[in-house]
Parts: C-alpha cells; sequence; structure tokens
C-alpha cells in the first residue's frame, strides 16, 4: 500500500471512504435539464444595476453577521410569517447540513428519516454528521405511504423527517392531510422539515402553519427562483429553535456577493417571479406534449421539471445526449423509478428543442 492510502486509511471514515462523490455531469455545450435551474437570466437593465452595486461592495471585510438587511428582504418578499425570522444557509445543502449537525448525537442513535426516492442530500448530510438514515419506500403512484412513514416515526424516533414538497425527482406534492399527521406524530421528540426548494411552481406552502407547530421547520432556496449562482438558501421555525442551529452555522457563511446580489434581486421579486410564472404555462405545455408522445408515461409534476417512465430510460437518455440535450436519468435511484427521466423545464424554444430530440429518440 502506498505511503498516501497508508495515510487515507488512518484518517479518512470509513463511510467517507466508501462512498462515491456527488456527481455532477460537465454540461457545457448542452441543453441543459438536468438541475432545475430557471433557465432566465435577470433583464439587462437590472444587470447594469446590479453590476454597479457590486462594484462598491467592500470585499476587504467580513460580510455584516447579522445579515440584518438581506434577511428583511427574505422576510418582506417572500412570505415568512410575522414574528418569525430565517437562518441563512450556503444553498440550502448546507441548511439540511446544519440541521443535521444540530441533531447529531455522539452515539448515532439519532435518525434522520426521509421518503425515498427523495433529494439525495439528505442521505448524504445525515451519513456524513454521523446519524442513522432511514428511508421509507413511495407507494408505486409515487404518493407518500403514511402508515408505513408513522410506523417508522414510531419504531426509530427519528431527529429529523424530511419532507420534499414537492418532491424531487417526482415532482408531485404530497397530500397537506399526510405531512400535518407526520408533524404530529413528531411532536415532542422530531422535527418536521418541509423542503420547499420548488415553491415558486407549486405556489402551495406550509410557511404560514409555523405558528401552528413548534416541530415545523420549513426551509427554501431562492436557487429555482432564477438565482442558483449566488447559493442562498433559508429556513424558518420557532426563534428558540432558530437559535440553535444558528449555533452551527459557520460564521459569515453568506459572502457579501451573494447578500448584495440577493438584496437586489428581491427588489425586484417580480422579475423572477413572472419568469416562474412562465415556467409553470412552459410545464404545461410541456406535460402535455409528453402526454402525446405513445409509450410515455408523464407523472403531474407541481415543480420545475418533469419525471417521465419510457420503454427504456438508458437508451433514451444516451440518444439525447448525443443530440446535445442533458437530462437527469433517475431509474437506478429506486425501483419505483425504473426507466424513468427527469427533464427540467425550459424556456419554450429549447424545451421544443428536447420534444424532437425526444420524439427522434422513441422513433429510432
Ligand atoms: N432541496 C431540494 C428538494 C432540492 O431538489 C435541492 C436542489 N436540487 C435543494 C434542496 C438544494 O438547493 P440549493 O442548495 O441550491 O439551495
Amino acid at each position: 500500500m502506498s505511503a498516501i492510502d497508508t495515510l487515507i486509511n488512518s484518517t479518512i471514515r470509513s463511510d467517507v471512504r466508501a462512498a462515491a462523490g456527488y456527481h455532477v455531469a460537465d454540461a457545457s455545450g448542452f441543453i441543459k435539464l438536468d438541475a432545475m435551474e430557471n433557465p432566465y437570466q435577470l433583464p439587462h437593465h437590472l444587470r447594469d444595476d446590479l453590476a454597479k452595486r457590486l462594484a462598491d461592495v467592500a470585499l476587504n471585510r467580513y460580510p455584516v453577521a447579522s445579515y440584518s438587511t438581506v434577511k428583511q428582504r427574505i422576510v418582506d418578499k417572500l412570505g415568512v410569517p410575522a414574528g418569525y425570522d430565517v437562518i441563512l444557509g450556503n444553498g440550502s445543502d448546507e441548511l439540511i447540513s446544519i440541521l443535521c449537525m444540530a441533531c447529531a448525537t455522539q452515539d448515532r442513535r439519532s435518525t434522520v428519516l426521509a421518503p425515498t426516492p427523495s433529494f439525495v442530500m439528505y442521505q448524504r448530510s445525515a451519513q456524513f454528521a454521523g446519524m442513522d438514515y432511514v428511508g421509507v419506500p413511495l407507494k408505486a403512484d409515487l404518493t407518500l405511504d403514511l402508515p408505513a412513514m408513522l410506523a417508522a416515526i414510531e419504531q426509530h424516533k427519528p431527529s429529523l423527517v424530511f419532507l420534499s414538497y414537492p418532491n424531487n425527482p417526482t415532482g408531485n406534492l404530497f397530500a397537506e392531510d399526510d405531512i400535518v399527521a407526520i408533524i404530529k406524530a413528531l411532536d415532542g421528540f422530531g422535527l418536521a422539515v418541509v423542503d420547499e426548494a420548488y415553491e415558486p411552481f407549486a405556489q402551495q406552502t406550509f410557511m404560514h402553519r409555523l405558528p401552528e407547530f413548534n416541530n415545523l421547520v420549513v426551509m427554501r432556496t431562492v436557487s429555482k427562483l432564477g438565482l442558483a449562482g449566488i447559493r442562498l438558501g433559508y429556513l424558518s421555525a420557532a426563534p428558540q429553535l432558530l437559535a440553535e442551529f444558528d449555533k452551527v452555522r459557520p460564521p459569515y457563511n453568506i459572502n457579501v456577493l451573494t447578500q448584495v446580489a440577493a438584496e437586489f434581486a428581491l427588489d425586484h421579486v417580480d422579475v423572477l417571479n413572472q419568469q416562474a410564472a412562465n415556467l409553470r404555462a412552459a410545464r404545461a405545455d410541456l406535460t402535455a406534449a409528453l402526454a402525446r408522445l405513445p409509450g410515455v408515461e408523464v407523472f403531474p409534476s407541481a415543480a420545475n421539471f418533469i419525471l417521465i417512465r419510457v420503454p427504456n430510460s438508458d437508451d433514451a437518455y444516451a440518444k439525447l445526449l448525443s443530440r446535445k440535450v442533458l437530462v437527469k436519468n433517475v431509474s437506478k435511484m429506486h425501483s419505483v423509478l425504473t426507466n424513468c427521466l427527469r427533464i427540467t423545464v425550459s424556456t419554450p424554444e429549447e424545451n421544443s428543442t428536447f420534444l424532437d430530440a425526444f420524439a427522434a429518440s422513441q422513433a429510432a
């Protein structure tokens, strides 16, 4: 064994050594329909104004540690209820990790539970924080298996239950009553984290229900709204809980450029909301067009992506790639997703390029 291998074996945890990295496909030159990005930039005149604002930012100073201005903008513009604050993360990815670090115990008995398939970072963050992870399979129609969820909660007493609302990669919204039943089942020992990353496309939220449940945590991101590049997630919960999470958050985790860009963009949130409305309309068109293709099963989506089942997903994925269209092949994630592809809704032009390439892939 080489010296570096010996060093790695004696320093890096065995489960980290055994883990695969979070793979992100290289998308240069492709029509990028794999990562649920908003395809629209801010309009040129706003980008020019933003550039002027950014030019004045003091890069030599640490960010203002309280983030008060950007937090206030989020509270005012993004529907956080009166009396509730937020904590910010470098994307909601960081918030997931902060939640896990805050709840992990040293004896590995604390558990993260989530329906499966769902967003992969719940499992990864739980594992890297040293927690147990329990995935409860969705039903074949991709809805929540509530009895199984409740039984698993009873058995494992999880500290955290993550519910992606709508769910990634399936795109559906779980029943509101089922989520409420889960929040209530966790009362007194566990936190229900409703992950509303796709809220701009679902327009359904638990944010206004925060005052009803002291164990409810609502997490969102500005990524899907059109600001994925600035990496900003936010999370709201009872102030006492936020104070605990905040102890785990690395100081200055939101850089000055992100703060200024977020403040600026949220001053123009109408522009972002209009883009989301355009994408909701494009989702309806793309769903209808896909449903007309023979042999394709289209699952209803409340997000900015659509899950489809095709006769042979690996073949369709490869043929799309050869036509420079990148989608996500989720068929290996879980047996309920056999032969499934996840397609991000984009501009009408990119959607029709995808449809042409996809129809050709199915015909060939
Ligand atoms: N939650 C869900 C359900 C997601 O699908 C994603 C991104 N794909 C995230 C959180 C992370 O978003 P970000 O880190 O960009 O805020």
